[in-house]
């Protein structure tokens, strides 16, 4: 069987055509703050897509490129004033800070209504209560490419390999939230292929190049490769031999053009809907 290759590419710019034809119709455009602090020149790249998507979607947005040493006073400080600016409906703050800052602290400064990446623990409370709120942006992602291609994970068996606070662990619950039977991988899972291949949705965000081989694979599975990792020659790739598992699998996402712009469309979804509840 040939897998079916999900075109997030082509999905994104269908959400991003949405979004803008909602927000123009809104009385006050909703507005995005991005925070970076250091010259991470990846992070800077990060920066400038946001800043594009937002042009595309009618989204007004500011960016603040920090120097190194910024300090936590000055960083708490940006925050409280996007906190308090009507203008401004969601803040993001570029992750991982320089290690003098506390991550923590900065994730709970930032009002929860405003937490567009979700990182404030309340909105991953309210996550795993099933509750409407501003959700994680690549789990989102992936529950929309999976609904896009009609994709119903009830019944399922969902298999997670990852468990970070911003993939992993977000995206089982939202698997569980819609009714898969999810289980979820780690370094210390004893069998992960055999794990693996126990899946009909194999959902990996390990940033481990070449992790998932097609033998791991059941024959039909749909497999979202989550990751971003680079092989030999520096080229983008996921976790799995993509030709190994589009093989076996019935649908497949590529690396790059899968989940990336996909999560990059729901950040635009979350400040809209950040927005909507600001009463724009
Ligand atoms: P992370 O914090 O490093 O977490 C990786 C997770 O994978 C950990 O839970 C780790 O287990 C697990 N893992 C690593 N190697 C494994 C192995 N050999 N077997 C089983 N489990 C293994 O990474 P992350 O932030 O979640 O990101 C994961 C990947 O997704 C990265 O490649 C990242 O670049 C990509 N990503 C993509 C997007 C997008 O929009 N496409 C967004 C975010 C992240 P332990 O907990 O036991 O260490």
């Amino acid at each position: 069987m040939a897998a079916v290759a999900m075109d997030g590419t082509a999905l994104a710019a269908r959400i991003k055509e949405e979004i803008r034809s909602q927000v123009e119709a809104l009385a006050v455009k909703p507005g995005l703050a991005v925070v970076l602090v250091g010259e991470d020149p990846a992070s800077r790249v990060y920066v400038r897509g946001r800043k594009k998507d937002c042009v595309q979607c009618g989204i007004y947005s500011e960016e603040y490129i920090l120097p190194q040493d910024t300090t936590q006073g000055e960083l708490l400080a940006l925050i409280d004033v996007l906190n308090g600016r009507e203008d401004i409906d969601g803040i993001l703050v570029q992750f991982p800070l320089p290690e003098h800052l506390d991550s923590r602290a900065v994730q709970l400064a930032i009002r929860p209504d405003k937490d567009v990446d979700c990182v404030h623990p309340a909105n991953m409370g309210y996550l795993v209560l099933g509750e409407n709120s501003l959700r994680p942006c690549t789990p989102a992602g992936v529950m929309r490419l999976l609904a896009e291609y009609g994709i119903d994970p009830t019944g399922r068996n969902c298999v997670m390999v990852g468990r970070s606070n911003i993939v992993g662990k977000p995206q089982a619950m939202m698997m569980l939230l819609r009714d898969a039977t999810v289980t979820v991988c780690h370094t210390k899972t004893a069998d992960l292929a055999r794990e693996c291949r126990r899946a009909d949705i194999l959902i990996t965000a390990a940033g481990q190049r070449g992790l998932i081989t097609g033998d791991m694979v059941k024959e039909g599975a749909v497999v979202i490769d989550v990751a971003v990792n680079r092989d030999e020659e520096g080229r983008l790739c996921g976790d799995a031999i993509y030709d190994q598992v589009a093989a076996r699998a019935s649908y497949i996402t590529p690396v790059p053009g899968g989940v990336g712009p996909v999560t990059r469309a729901m950040l635009m979804e979350n400040t809209l809907l950040a927005a909507r509840r600001h009463g724009k």
